[in-house]
């Protein structure tokens, strides 16, 4: 198979745009050094958009099997046994098709993902085969890699680097991440609790704990802790049986004892990203591209969106190549922005409030949100700022940005025939006619009543992007206008639907 997009990289970020572009119909090669998975838990969590995202791929399913599902996400003060706060994502099942939380290690998401990546006939995964060099001209790109057989060089016309924090990718390019790394150290640990048959509601908070201290149940009796480090204590002793022990009876009481600590390290946390997210024919993913504190359980889930933009951007400049460079140029800006503007910024707040702040402001700020979440707008947006579904391109060259609506992700509302619109674009690009517009010979989704808070002038056509977010809102549309939108939005690399030559 000659393959269109090679990616270094099989993490969830790698893997995911494999299955991306398959949903394209683009064929991708993955090159892997490893075969082994680190069985770290790293990230625990998947949130809604990201679900969205790998439902459209056909890997929710398998995931959703092996994970823990729940709607209701409530972290508990450890001291008091008692609830900080509660975000139940039905708030928002008008608009997510998968209202709540997957907790999942992220071993098993990436076995899953892989598994589903080497189904897909569209994509080949090879592994012990390490990238270690890279060169590109206006037309190709070619990959030397390094494996037990020797050398190989592979040729593509694009290569993406989803290879992880110290990728080889990033630094062939010459970028280094910029931005900060926070003063604190943080100790992560995976350990298995003996209970007694007592339950602990997860996750947990030790709010009195000075700086920051955090149980998360991923597997049943499996919990894993983060807490950050004193600055007077050494390496050896935030990571010794005594420090997990302290930790434990913080988070559980002092009858709770640790029967194993499957793993432990010491971390620096980061925000940081790439000066830039392409170079070239060559393009950065996930945290080749980005680091972000694991406040809110946003690094992994920063990553797979990525690759959402970046597959349908690769399958219309595979098909029209002088577009190319400008749709590359609009996931380099758009991504960017969500990550630097949006992410970065929440992760960031959350970070500080809860390494640097003091008990008392933590509890002020706890009580704070408990209020606010008395009214349904807070809940509504508290529910989409932790499942990843806010923030807005307002930079990119594609996206008329004139509505409020555009550049933003387009909730999953049902449609006049009591279908979601996910189930009907299942991750392609459509056309929603609402307030009964209607524009001749194009096939599209119909929406007679579309909801208050999109702020439609009735009629208006809404240009959706196979990543689901809103190119373009036309009111009073036309056939002519909305191909003009159309093109824009894709780079003339994509009809109309229902207008496809065969
Ligand atoms: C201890 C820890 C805890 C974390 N906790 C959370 C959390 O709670 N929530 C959250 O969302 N995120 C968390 N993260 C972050 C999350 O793990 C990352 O954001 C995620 O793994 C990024 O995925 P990726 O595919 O971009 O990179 P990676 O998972 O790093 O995958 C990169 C892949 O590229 C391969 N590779 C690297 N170099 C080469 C090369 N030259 N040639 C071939 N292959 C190569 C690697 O073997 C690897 O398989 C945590 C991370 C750590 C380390």
């Amino acid at each position: 198979m000659k393959p269109e997009v090679v990616i270094v990289g099989a993490g969830p970020v790698g893997c995911s745009l494999a299955l991306g572009l398959a949903h394209h119909g683009v064929r991708s090669l993955i090159i892997e050094r490893s075969r082994e998975i680190a069985r770290e838990s790293r990230a625990l969590v998947i949130w809604p958009r990201t679900a969205e995202l790998l439902r459209d791929w056909s890997a929710w399913e398998p995931l959703l099997a092996a994970g823990r599902f729940t709607t209701v996400f409530t972290p508990h003060d450890a001291t008091r046994d008692e609830a900080l706060l509660s975000i139940d994502f039905c708030d928002i099942d008008d608009s997510v098709e998968s209202p709540g939380v997957l907790f999942i290690p992220q071993y098993d998401t990436v076995r899953i993902l892989r598994e589903r990546v080497e189904a897909n006939p569209l994509c080949e995964l090879r592994y012990d085969e390490e990238a270690v060099g890279l060169e590109q001209d206006e037309r190709e790109v070619r990959l030397r890699t390094q494996g037990e057989n020797g050398g190989t060089t592979f040729t593509a016309p694009f290569v993406v680097g989803a290879d992880g924090a110290h990728g080889f990718v990033r630094h062939a390019l010459g970028f280094s991440l910029q931005g900060a790394t926070y003063s604190t150290r943080v100790a992560i640990a995976d350990i298995g609790i003996e209970s007694h048959g007592r339950t602990y509601p997860s996750p947990r908070i030790a709010l009195d704990a000075p700086g920051l201290l955090v149980g998360i149940e991923y597997a049943p009796g499996i919990w894993r802790t983060i807490a950050s480090v004193a600055p007077s204590t050494g390496d050896d002793a935030a990571l010794a049986p005594e420090a997990h022990a302290a930790r434990i009876a913080h988070l559980f009481g002092e009858q709770a004892r640790s029967a194993q600590v499957y793993w432990s390290s010491l971390f620096r946390i980061h925000r940081r990203h790439a000066p830039n997210f392409i170079s070239g024919r060559v393009a950065l993913a996930g945290d080749a591209a980005h680091l972000n504190s694991p406040a809110g359980g946003q690094g992994m889930n920063a990553g797979i969106p990525d690759t959402a933009n970046l597959a349908w951007r690769l399958a219309c400049a595979l098909r029209s190549s002088q577009c190319a460079q400008a749709l590359l140029v609009g996931y380099d800006i758009e991504r960017r922005e969500m990550q630097n503007d949006s992410i970065e910024r929440t992760t960031d707040l959350a970070t500080r409030l809860a390494v640097y702040a003091p008990p008392s402001l933590k509890r002020l700020a706890f009580a704070w949100m408990r209020r606010s979440l008395r009214a349904r707008g807070m809940r509504r947006k508290a529910c989409r700022t932790l499942g990843m579904l806010d923030g807005r391109y307002t930079r990119s060259p594609d996206v008329d940005t004139s509505h409020p609506l555009a550049g933003r992700r387009i909730g999953d509302v049902a449609l006049d025939n009591g279908r979601r619109i996910n189930e009907e674009r299942r991750g392609r690009a459509a056309l929603l006619c609402c307030g009964g517009a209607q524009i001749e010979g194009v096939t599209s989704l119909a929406l007679a009543k579309p909801p208050k808070r999109w702020l439609l002038k009735h009629p208006s056509a809404i240009v959706i992007r196979p990543d689901g977010f809103v190119a373009a809102v036309i009111e009073k549309p036309t056939r002519e206008r909305v191909e003009t939108m159309w093109k824009r939005a894709f780079c003339c690399a994509s009809p109309l639907p229902g207008t496809e030559t065969p």
